[in-house]
């Protein structure tokens, strides 16, 4: 008998209808006779309507009673869905974190799953029984509930498919697989029937949110092959493995492989900071003692003993980031600072650019004819990302797929 882990995103089960859907999705798993785990995210918008309704209350809500509110959610969802399983005649049985065995590291709000005992869900999964999981969501060492971080439904599914030497783990979503670019901006983008954990761990991380970064990691980490594929049909959707042809056409070499896209950006621009050593270091380990996850960094040249430093950051940072400037602006001092919210990165991705030289110039020719200014840049082994206004998103990704050779042109 095969155990299956299947996962089901927020707008899979965002109504009663869909909610029915994906049970029927479940019910032909275990037919087939397959023991089927299940690992679902909370309804729909349910976990942003979360965020607004706290914000209205506070402002600045701590991380544990975010952590407290967020993971209801995804305990609605599991009760619901289960119980319409329980209405079509099968045996299913609801899981929160903790009674699933999730232990995490006790971070709210982007906490790590440390180990999990699968001991309850094995034991349902012999009783026959379909075991529906909440995804996103652990407990730590002394029995705080903490979150994943958001869309960390994927690395809950990823993690039970470990635990549980599943055979098969499939994330079910609203779109057909991986595609080449967000398929519902890009008209032309494509499916690709494979991609290897290296990509799709760029992409992920620049911003396609089709699966959490932190689940792709995992996956590779052990060797766990995941099927991104729609809960709306039954076509096949992306596998994504160690090692991955994702070419469409044989024939063709493609060098880079997607363009991805992310709108959760800040940027913050200190100016006339004193050129001397450890000044840096003393900005950056302020951010990260309070949390903020700082992303691209770029120093100006010196003037007059003093220079600029940008950097960028999710946009949830702003008024941790506002308030360590304002401190950091006096202590220095430095003359003042920006803080930008109208940009977005984007990236382009591929392994071929390991071999294949001009990725970057391809790239900037592209922003140049289309007059997208670039306010920063960088680069990894595989990927190219500029900070460009965030109204030239649209833009500069149609244009940079047609570029770098990525338009299906039966689309
Ligand atoms: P779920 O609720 O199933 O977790 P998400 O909204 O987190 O779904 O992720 C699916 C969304 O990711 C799609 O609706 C799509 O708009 C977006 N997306 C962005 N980039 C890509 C890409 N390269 N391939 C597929 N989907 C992408
Ligand atoms: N509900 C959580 C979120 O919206 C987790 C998830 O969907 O994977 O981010
Ligand atoms: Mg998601």
């Amino acid at each position: 008998m095969a155990i299956m882990v299947q996962k089901f995103g927020g707008s899979s089960v965002g109504s009663p209808e869909r909610m029915r859907r994906v049970a029927r999705r479940i019910a032909e798993a275990a037919d087939a006779g397959n023991q089927v785990a299940v690992v679902v995210s909370a309804m729909g918008d349910t976990t942003d309507d979360l965020i607004a309704l706290s914000r209205e209350l506070n402002p600045r809500p701590s991380r544990r009673e975010m952590d407290m509110l967020l993971s209801t959610g995804e305990q609605q969802s599991i009760a619901l869905l289960a119980m319409t399983l329980q209405n079509m005649g099968y045996d299913a049985i609801s899981l929160t974190g903790r009674q699933a065995g999730f232990h995490t590291d006790g971070a709210y709000a982007t906490a790590k799953i440390l180990s999990i005992d699968t001991g309850r869900v094995r034991e349902e999964l012999d009783a026959g029984r379909i075991v529906i999981v909440a995804g996103f969501q652990g407990v730590d060492s002394r029995g705080e509930i903490n979150t994943l971080g958001r869309g960390g439904s994927d690395t809950s599914a990823v993690a039970l498919a470990i635990g549980l030497n599943a055979d098969v783990c499939e994330i079910f979503t609203d779109v057909d697989g991986v595609y080449t670019a967000d398929p519902r901006i890009v008209k032309k983008a494509w499916k690709m029937p494979e991609v290897s954990y290296d990509e799709m761990l760029e992409m992920a991380a620049m911003g396609a949110l089709v699966l959490q970064p932190r689940s792709v990691e995992l996956a590779k980490q052990y060797g766990v092959k995941l099927h991104v594929r729609s809960s709306f049909n039954h076509n096949e959707g992306t596998i994504v493995k160690e090692e991955a042809n994702m070419n469409k056409d044989m024939e063709k070499e493609l060098i880079v492989c997607g363009v991805a896209h992310d709108m959760n950006v800040l940027k913050v621009t200190l100016f006339g900071v004193p050129d001397r050593p450890g000044v840096a270091g003393d900005i950056f380990s302020q951010l990260s003692r309070l949390g903020v996850n700082v992303d691209m960094i770029v120093q100006s040249g010196s003037r007059d003993m003093r220079q600029d430093i940008s950097f960028t950051c999710g946009r949830d940072d702003r008024a941790k980031v506002e308030s360590i400037m304002q401190s950091i602006v006096r202590q220095l001092p430095a003359e003042n600072y920006t803080v930008v919210d109208t940009v977005a990165k984007i990236s382009v991705v591929g392994a071929g650019m390991i071999t294949h030289p001009g990725v970057a110039a391809t790239m900037f020719k592209v922003f140049s004819e289309n007059k997208v200014n670039i306010w920063m840049i960088s680069t990894s082994e595989i990927k190219i990302s500029c900070i460009i206004d965030e109204d030239e998103v649209t833009k500069a990704l149609l244009s940079l797929h047609t570029a770098f050779g990525l338009d299906d042109e039966n689309a």
